[in-house]
């Protein structure tokens, strides 16, 4: 979609640190990030908003949320197990939607942030 950020990151009119890619999604890293990991995933096709999305695109948001664990675990925040079943590290994963939702880049984005940030501990 013309004059959209998100879109020319897709189509590469625009450079960003690409980490993931295939036919459907992209990922790549946060200009400002949150925290010491901060990726975003976006579906190449363009959607404003998850609130343009159907019940016809749940492939697509389950893809995008399963690269969520993947891309955490390759940038060090993936959520382990001690043997006693005890967690540590982890990552939020956050999707903005409209105004009210915080949104400012209006092509479909997920965040992963990870690491120590202010936001541990709360919602
Ligand atoms: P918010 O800024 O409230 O998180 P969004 O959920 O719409 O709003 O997130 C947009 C994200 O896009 C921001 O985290 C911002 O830092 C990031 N961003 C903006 N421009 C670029 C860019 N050129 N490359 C990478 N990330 C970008």
């Amino acid at each position: 979609m013309d004059n959209c950020l998100f879109c020319k990151i897709a189509e590469k009119k625009i450079p960003a640190t690409i980490v993931y890619e295939d036919d459907e999604l992209q990922a790549f890293k946060d200009i400002n990030p949150a925290a010491p990991v901060h990726l975003l995933v976006i579906p190449k096709k363009h959607y404003a908003t998850l609130s343009a999305c159907t019940a016809e695109d749940a492939p697509l948001l389950g893809r995008m949320l399963a690269l969520a664990p993947k891309l955490a675990a390759e940038f060090g925040c993936g959520v382990q197990h001690a043997a006693d079943g005890t967690p540590s590290a982890g990552y939020k994963t956050l999707i903005n939607s409209g105004p009210d939702g915080g949104q400012e880049v209006y092509h479909l984005h997920m965040h992963i942030i990870g690491g120590p940030h202010p936001w541990r501990g709360q919602r």
